[in-house]
C-alpha cells in the first residue's frame, strides 16, 4: 500500500533526540526547547514563538490569551479539521461556520462579512492543505470591525503570502507538529505572535497560570500544555532540514500537476496568485469520489477524503446550514499520497491508475448540478443519526 503520508525523519532527528535524552532534560525544560522556539520565531519572522503540546492546545492557548469567553462568537471556515472549531468550544464560545471560496478552498471574505454580529470577537483563518487563506482581504475586514485574526497554519508551515510567512500575518499564528504534518515532533504545536502581552498570556496559560515573577503564585487557571525537550529536539532537526523537505514537497506537487492537468474529469487546485503554497496534501476533485477512492485502495493506493463541513458532524450539527462550496468540496475532494519519500515512478503509477478509474466512472457529468441531490440524501441520513442521538 502506498500510504497517504509518512514522516520525513533522518539521522539528524535521531542524533538530536538521543542528545536530549542523554542530557537528562526529558521534560518541558531544556536547551532544545529554547533553540526550537527561537529558530521558529526567526523562521516565521515574529518576535515570540511558544511551543505547545499539540496544534489543538496551541489554538486553545491563542483563544485564551485573546480573552475568548462564553457568549462570544468566533468565525471559522466550515471546511477544516475539527480541532479548529473545538478550540473555540473549549473556550466556551460559539463557533460560527462560514463558507470557503471555490478557488482557494479557504475562508470566503464575503461570507465572513455576512456572518459578523455584535457578539463576533474574531476570525480563525485556516490555510487548508497548505493553501494560504486570503489574508490580504480578511485583515481589512477584521480591522474595520475591531476583530482579531488567528491563523490556523497547522497545515501550511513555510507557505507565504506576498512574501510573508503564514503564522506571522494575523494577530496570532498556530502550527501543529503531528506525525503527518509537514514538520513533526511526534505530537506538538506552537503559537506565534508579535504582541508581547499575548505572548506572556500564552506562556502563563501553558504553564498552570503561574505568575511571571512569584514562584507557585497562580492568579489564573491555566493548563499544562507544554512541549517536551525531546519533542523540541526532533523539531529543531526538522527546522534545520526544512529547505530539503519543502523542495521535496514542491517537486511532488509539480509531478502530480504535470501528469493530471490534461485529464478530463479531475479538478486540480487552482494556482493562487497572492501566495506561495506548500502542498501539505496534494488534493484533487473527482465525481463519485468514494467509488474512486475504493478502486484506488484496491490498487494499493491510500487516499483521504476532504473533511466534512463541520456543521454536519453530530457535535456541531445545524439543520439550517448549507454552505454550497464547502458541501461540494467535501463531496468531491480527496488527498493523494503526499509524503516526501514518494518516487517519480510511484507518482506515475498513482496518476495512471487514477486516470483509468476516472475515465471508467465518467458517466457522471463533472458539474455541480449533480451534487445537490446526493447532498440532500446524505443530509437526511445525518438528520436521522442526529435525532437518534437526541433520543438516547
Ligand atoms: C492538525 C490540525 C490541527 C490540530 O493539530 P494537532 O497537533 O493534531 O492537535 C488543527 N488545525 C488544523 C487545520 C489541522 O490540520
Amino acid at each position: 500500500m502506498i500510504p497517504v503520508y509518512e514522516p520525513d525523519l533522518s539521522q539528524l532527528e535521531e542524533d538530536y533526540l538521543l542528545d536530549a535524552f542523554r542530557s537528562g532534560w526529558i521534560s518541558s525544560k531544556g536547551e532544545y526547547l529554547a533553540r526550537f522556539e527561537e529558530t521558529f520565531a526567526r523562521w516565521v519572522k515574529v518576535r515570540y514563538a511558544l511551543a505547545a503540546s499539540s496544534g489543538t492546545t496551541a489554538l486553545h492557548l491563542a483563544l485564551l490569551a485573546l480573552g475568548v469567553k462564553p457568549g462570544d462568537e468566533v468565525i471559522v471556515p466550515a471546511l477544516t479539521y475539527v480541532a479548529t472549531a473545538n478550540a473555540v468550544t473549549y473556550a466556551g464560545a460559539k463557533v460560527i461556520f462560514v463558507d470557503v471560496d471555490a478557488a482557494s478552498w479557504t475562508l470566503d471574505p464575503k461570507d465572513v462579512e455576512n456572518h459578523i454580529t455584535d457578539r463576533t470577537r474574531g476570525i480563525i483563518a485556516v490555510h487548508l492543505y497548505g493553501r494560504p487563506a486570503r489574508m490580504n482581504r480578511i485583515l481589512p475586514i477584521a480591522e474595520r470591525h475591531g476583530l482579531w485574526v488567528v491563523e490556523d497554519a497547522a497545515e501550511a508551515p513555510g507557505a507565504r503570502i506576498l512574501g510573508r510567512p503564514v503564522g506571522g500575518i494575523g494577530t496570532i499564528g498556530c502550527f501543529s507538529f503531528f506525525g503527518n504534518k509537514i514538520l513533526t515532533t511526534g505530537e506538538g504545536g506552537i503559537v506565534t505572535t508579535n504582541d508581547e502581552q499575548l505572548a506572556q498570556l500564552v506562556f502563563r496559560y501553558r504553564g498552570q497560570g503561574v505568575s511571571m515573577t512569584v514562584t507557585y503564585w497562580h492568579d489564573l487557571v491555566g493548563y499544562n500544555y507544554r512541549m517536551t525537550n525531546l519533542a523540541a529536539a526532533i523539531g529543531l532537526a526538522q527546522l534545520e532540514r526544512y529547505p530539503q523537505i519543502i523542495a521535496a514537497k514542491r517537486r511532488l506537487a509539480r509531478w502530480y500537476t504535470e501528469r493530471l492537468a490534461s485529464i478530463e474529469g479531475i479538478g486540480l487546485p487552482a494556482p493562487l496568485d497572492w501566495a506561495d503554497e506548500v502542498c501539505w496534501m496534494y488534493s484533487v476533485l473527482v465525481p463519485r469520489r468514494d467509488e474512486v477512492r475504493a478502486q484506488l485502495a484496491e490498487a494499493g493506493i491510500e487516499t483521504r477524503p476532504f473533511f466534512f463541513p463541520l456543521y454536519r458532524l453530530p457535535i456541531y450539527y445545524d439543520s439550517t446550514a448549507y454552505l454550497p462550496i464547502s458541501e461540494n468540496l467535501a463531496k468531491m475532494g480527496m488527498n493523494l499520497p503526499s509524503s516526501t519519500r514518494l518516487t517519480e515512478e510511484q507518482v506515475d503509477f498513482i496518476c495512471t491508475t487514477l486516470s483509468k478509474i476516472v475515465r471508467k466512472t465518467k458517466p457522471v457529468e463533472f458539474t455541480t448540478a449533480v451534487w445537490p441531490a446526493q447532498v440532500a440524501e446524505e443530509r437526511s441520513m445525518v438528520i436521522q443519526a442526529a435525532s437518534h442521538a437526541d433520543s438516547t
